[in-house]
């Protein structure tokens, strides 16, 4: 089976769960795992899990952005992106991926991903996963209280970030717009998106760092080729 196969079997599976999902989600809870995943690799994909398990969370929907206005370099195309969380979910019946802001022509921001959410998931408790990087610049996000209204946060660190610069970040937060937001210290592999451009730039192995079929889908596509 060729790797475009196999992303469209991939699809269709996901379409499947989303679809069972959106029937039987009154009072759950769903952590959404907002990211570029340029590309996505196991430090998140165990993050995710970890969380899940934390929080007693009963789906983890990942939701790779479309058009981030945020970032200056260029990021990788955005279906390849999407194709690859895809591939990494799909043997997990409590991840879901969702395409709501990859269809979204303009600028994705948060705000509008979070009220298409309520929209759907009448019910739902939302729990918003980010790196504990991006909680350090989100008043710098669109309508950053409303989107304190409308999740719970959740700070994930890893190694080598001061847990200590966060927490006074959250405190912060959480005195100025009464936001519900925690850190929690995810005791993942030390792996980044960055780093995996890089070995690929420098032709140098990325094997056990993102799932096989991730792997076969860069070289496929070739896509990172020209790194940065
Ligand atoms: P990022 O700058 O790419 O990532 C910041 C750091 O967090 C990186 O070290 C990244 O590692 C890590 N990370 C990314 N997603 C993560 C996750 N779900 N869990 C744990 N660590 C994660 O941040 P981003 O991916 O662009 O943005 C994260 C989310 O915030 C997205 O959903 C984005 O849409 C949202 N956001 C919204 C606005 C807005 O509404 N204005 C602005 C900024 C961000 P890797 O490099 O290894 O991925």
């Amino acid at each position: 089976m060729t790797i475009n196969n196999i992303v469209d079997e991939s699809f269709i599976i996901n379409q499947n769960k989303l679809k069972k999902f959106e029937n039987k989600c009154d009072n759950i809870k769903i952590g959404i795992m907002g990211g570029t995943f340029d590309p996505i690799h196991y430090a998140h994909l165990a993050t995710a899990e970890f969380i899940r398990d934390s929080y007693k969370l009963d789906k983890i929907l990942f939701i790779p952005s479309g058009n981030p206005p945020h970032k200056k370099r260029k990021i990788t195309d955005k279906y390849h992106r999407y194709n690859m969380v895809l591939l990494s979910t799909i043997n997990n019946d409590n991840f879901i991926v969702s395409d709501m802001e990859i269809k979204r022509e303009k600028s994705t921001y948060t705000i509008d991903t979070l009220k298409q959410l309520k929209q759907i998931y009448i019910n739902a408790e939302i729990y918003f996963i980010t790196g504990a990087d991006a909680i350090c610049d989100i008043e710098t996000w669109k309508d950053v209280e409303e989107n304190f209204k409308l999740a719970n946060f959740i700070a994930a660190t890893r190694p080598g970030i001061s847990l200590l610069k966060i927490n006074e970040k959250i405190k912060d937060l959480k005195d100025k717009y009464n936001a519900n937001i925690e850190s929690i210290y995810v005791p993942s592999l030390d792996i980044s998106s960055t780093y995996i451009r890089n070995q690929l730039n420098k032709n140098k192995t990325i094997r056990y760092l993102v799932p096989e079929l991730v792997q076969e889908y860069i070289y496929n596509k070739q896509i990172y080729n020209n790194g940065e």
